[in-house]
């Protein structure tokens, strides 16, 4: 599968996969010192010539997806890692600290990108938001879980590679992975109930407001009396006077919030 609103740019070391199922989620850096982006990893991999290849690029900003996740990456260095797991290529490096991480990561994009997969593929039903343990990984090439470079390497052979590296945050990316999965995304949290339902009685008004906007403009253009209705005038201020509440909140996006009410406003 391809995962809407994710960049998708088509890698060439796609191999075939007998049966085109993946169980686990295998997670690498990039090891490039020069850091390249996301969209450069994944470019570099459209005429790469050394079998290698990931299902998805990641770096600080953005995430671009290279295969399809039913397709065979060569990522793993062993037959047990490229035909069980598809492929996440973190731009980093093994000696970054924890912080280095936690500041390197578009770690919503990276959550929401893998929550689709694990909520959508049938593949990846009863996965487990979890890194593995390598006895685990080597009883059950097939587990369904996340694991590194260096637990496949540790488990099956066939690397050296021991990314994504001794300090790389995997209690972050579990638990960012678990909210998205469990659908507590960003925006989500975004409101409360009650600012929730403020909104709603806000934007209905709203609505009121816009359409009488609109016979202001028509009387106008029209010559005729144009004054905003009094009813329209109290409830264009009470909404101003809500998004100007919310947004003066250090937590709010105002870009976030502002679509956030035109989707509400588009009864979308
Ligand atoms: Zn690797």
């Amino acid at each position: 599968m391809r995962v809407p609103g994710v960049p998708f740019v088509q890698g060439r070391n796609s191999f075939n996969d007998a049966d085109g199922k993946h169980f686990g989620i295998a997670i690498h850096n990039t090891s490039n010192a020069n850091l390249a982006s996301a969209q450069d990893e994944a470019d570099f991999a459209t005429r790469r010539t050394d079998g290698i290849s990931a299902h998805f690029y990641c770096d600080k900003d953005s995430v671009v997806q290279s295969l399809d996740t039913d397709a065979r990456a060569g990522h793993a260095g062993s037959t047990e890692g490229n035909q069980n797991s598809i492929a996440v290529e973190i731009t980093g490096l093994n000696s970054f600290s924890r912080q280095r991480w936690l500041d390197s990561v578009a770690w919503d994009k990276l959550a929401s990108t893998l929550a689709f997969v694990i909520r959508t593929d049938p593949d990846y039903a009863g996965f487990s938001v979890r890194r593995a343990s390598v006895a685990e990984l080597r009883a059950n090439p097939q587990i369904k879980a996340f694991y590194g470079h260096d637990d496949m390497r540790r488990a099956f052979g066939g690397t050296t590679h021991t990314d994504p590296g001794p300090n790389f945050p995997w209690d972050h990316l579990i638990a960012v992975v678990q909210a998205a999965v469990d659908g507590n995304t960003e925006e989500d949290d975004m409101f409360s109930d009650a600012d929730r339902d403020a909104l709603t009685s806000a934007n209905f008004r709203a609505l009121g407001v816009y359409q009488d906007l609109d016979e202001i403009t028509y009387r106008k253009a029209n010559g005729q009396n144009a004054t905003e209705p009094n009813k329209a005038k109290v409830a264009r201020q009470a909404l101003e006077r809500k998004v100007a509440e919310l947004a003066a909140r250090p937590q709010i996006d105002i870009d976030d919030l502002a679509e956030a009410i035109a989707k509400r406003i588009n009864g979308h």
